[in-house]
């Protein structure tokens, strides 16, 4: 159903369709002689004044516009509107004005609109006061004409944050208004009563009975009335399952008339605004918690350094700058990594140079290890810079599949620590180098003592000379370990090479190891028959290593027993006592240098514990290997396998041995 008007050239109003009445609340002679544009709605006035020039132009032509009249009850309701000039027609002699009402579709439009702008508004401030404020500005006068916002602060109490009217004036006017009567939070009506239940609230049509009864007192009454109130609606803004405020809307000098549909837009903003809100906290609690591990992480002592799967530094602290030399965290993250340790040449813990691809962050990410960790030393290229130590841990971060996307490096300063390892090396080698020259002189002397007094007539001299010469032969062990051990620290432990027949060896040791003992019998079973290449002094100071520990080790027995065998590529020497025993943890544990096992309970062990340290370093140095088979008070068998000469398999680590090797071949 659409309304027909006629108007005259003057533009006033002949004649309206009795249709009216239902559309706009009006009767139809109402409008007979006044205005055409009486109920215009005023924004829209200035366009209307345009749009009727222009059907006064056009003679026969419809002309269109879309616009708001006022009807009845106040409110406004939008037409679409056909004006045709028939002023000349001689049947008609009017224009005809057609009217379609399309006030549904211009608000449901309008909702649309509305709301797409707000969420905009939402997501362009993570500030969410400021955008709640813009929130309350756009409400006005789209959807109302005033709009209140209400936040529950850190005491649970309602603070107005703002509100938002067009004229500048009466906001201030309100906000003076809210000081003088701040909001009751006990009010059963309103938004206290929408912060507490969490629900929204529809008053359609304000009775003055509903301001006389919320009025305190005759002031208050005076300034609602003032206010003008129509329509209003509240609606709860929830933010992670909490109200932490509330909007309303209020209707006055527009008179329009909230319906539900109104409603459900309000909470439709309310939603988003709570959703905004939760957004902007949570994002809030990140920034913080970041810039607090930032914190953290910059002021831990030891270095950390985070590199993607191409091997390029995504984090870096201050302790990792200042350790490379790099002027600045930025300058590490925009330096390929390589380059930044390519300024040193690295060197592992013996001093031997390593290459870029065994550093622990390397190793990971080539996925050779899933955890990697070295002592690395850093020399400077350049002359005077010193020397630096870190023991690099590197730990590689997983993706879901599984896949490395992160490794984590920490690097801790053992700079200090280093040195001084350095200087008691330094001492260890110098002690027991001016021990050796003395107590070899000593040896030699009582040997051409005992020679001379071999005929003494005192029985006891040969004896005592024999003694003596026993002590110095075991002093002349302790000093060659301790020589031995600090030429490995140094990294500086040369191997001859000699080919030697391994029976003699082992013959020869016995004798010389059974010669310091009064106690035990040392029996030989089997023969290797074999030719072994590599030192032979060092082979036996392990074989003797092994001897002297298991008649130390097997204090209420008397016997230790040497077997010997070999086959084709390997000889294998074995050791058994048959004395206190090993417990299956300390197996592994035993052939660390300084270790000892801390519980024997029998007595206590003299010892420096390097003596089987020495033992594997040796062996593995021949391409050997050495190992421990006991159980606590079962005695033990320690074994020795060794390569021989021509074997395929050798591997010798030690690199001037194998090219020798090489060479021969
Ligand atoms: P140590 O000088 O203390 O003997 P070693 O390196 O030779 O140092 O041996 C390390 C530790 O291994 C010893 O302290 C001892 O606890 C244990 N051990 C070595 N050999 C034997 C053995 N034959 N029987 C029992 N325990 C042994």
């Amino acid at each position: 159903m659409d309304i027909i008007a006629l108007v005259n050239a003057e533009g006033f109003v002949t004649y309206v369709s009795p249709s009216i009445t239902p559309i706009m609340g009006y009767q139809p002679e109402e409008f007979v002689g006044s205005s055409a544009l009486v109920l215009v709605h005023p924004s829209d006035l200035d366009h209307m004044q345009q749009v009727f020039g222009a059907v006064l132009q056009e003679e026969g032509q419809p002309i269109r516009a879309e616009y708001r009249l006022r009807s009845a009850n106040g409110t406004y309701r939008w037409f679409e509107a056909t004006a045709t000039n028939w002023l000349r027609d001689p049947e008609v002699g009017a224009i005809v004005g057609h009217f379609h009402d399309i006030t549904e579709r211009k608000e449901a439009e309008e909702r649309v609109g509305f709301l797409s702008e707000a969420s905009k508004l939402l997501a362009s401030s993570l500030d969410y006061q400021t955008t709640l404020t813009t929130i309350a500005q756009l409400v006005v006068p789209l959807l109302a004409d005033w709009c209140t916002i209400y936040l529950v602060d850190h005491q649970g109490q309602i603070q107005l944050l703002d509100i938002a009217h067009i004229d500048p004036d009466k906001v201030q006017w309100a906000k003076q208004l809210r000081e003088s009567y701040p909001i009751d939070p006990q009010a059963p009506i309103g938004a206290p009563q929408v912060i507490r239940t969490g629900k929204s609230e529809l008053i359609a049509d304000i009775p003055d009975a509903l301001l006389v009864a919320v009025a305190k007192n005759e002031e208050e009454l005076h300034f609602l009335r003032l206010v003008g109130y129509r329509s209003l609606m509240m609606v709860p803004l929830i933010a992670a399952g909490r109200v932490i405020g509330a909007i309303t809307f209020v209707s006055a000098e527009s008179g329009r008339r909230f319906t539900a549909s109104d409603l459900s837009l309000a909470e439709e903003v309310g939603l988003r605004a709570g959703a905004a809100i939760e957004h902007a906290q949570l994002y809030q609690e990140v920034q913080q918690a970041r810039d607090q591990l930032t914190i953290i992480l910059q002021g831990v002592a030891d270095g950390i350094i985070v590199y993607d799967q191409h091997n390029q530094v995504i984090y870096a602290n201050e302790m990792v700058a200042r350790m490379m030399g790099m002027p600045s965290v930025q300058a590490i993250l925009d330096t390929p990594s390589d380059t930044i340790f390519a300024r040193y040449t690295l060197v592992d813990e013996q001093g031997q140079p390593i290459t870029l691809s065994q550093l622990p962050h390397r190793r990971v990410l080539a996925g050779e290890q899933r955890e990697a960790e070295a002592l690395v030393g850093y020399r400077a290229a350049a002359a005077g810079e010193a020397e630096f130590w870190t023991l690099s841990r590197a730990r590689p971060v997983f993706d879901e599949q599984g896949k490395v996307i992160f490794v984590i490096s920490i690097l801790h300063d053992l700079t200090g620590r280093v040195l001084d390892e350095r200087r008691k090396d330094a001492f260890l080698a110098m002690v027991s180098h001016e021990l050796k020259t003395p107590v070899t002189s000593l040896k030699g002397l009582t040997q051409v003592l005992s020679l001379r007094l071999a005929n003494h007539p005192e029985a006891q001299v040969g004896l005592f000379l024999e003694r003596m010469d026993t002590q110095l032969t075991k002093l002349t062990r302790l000093i060659n370990d301790l020589l031995t051990l600090s030429q490995m620290q140094a990294g500086d432990l040369s191997m001859r090479e000699e080919v030697f027949d391994l029976d003699a060896l082992i013959r020869e040791t016995m004798e010389q190891v059974q010669a310091t003992t009064t106690t035990h019998h040392l029996q030989l079973q089997g023969a290797a028959s074999v030719k072994v290449t590599g030192d032979r002094e060092r082979l036996a100071q392990v074989l003797i290593n092994l001897l002297t520990n298991a008649i130390r080790y097997s204090p209420r027995t008397d016997r230790v027993l040497v077997r010997v065998q070999a086959d084709q590529s390997q000889a294998e020497i074995a050791v058994q006592d048959f004395g206190i025993g090993i417990d299956q943890t300390h197996h592994e544990r035993i052939f660390e240098r300084f270790y000892q096992v801390p519980d024997q309970t029998e007595r206590t062990f003299p010892g420096m514990g390097i003596g089987l340290y020495l033992a594997r370093t040796i062996t593995e140095r021949h391409g050997g290997r050495i190992w421990v088979e006991s159980r606590k008070g079962k005695g033990s068998t320690f074994r020795v396998k060794l390569p021989l000469v021509k074997g395929e398999q050798i591997d010798m680590p030690d690199r001037t041995l194998r090219e020798k090797r090489e060479v021969e071949r």
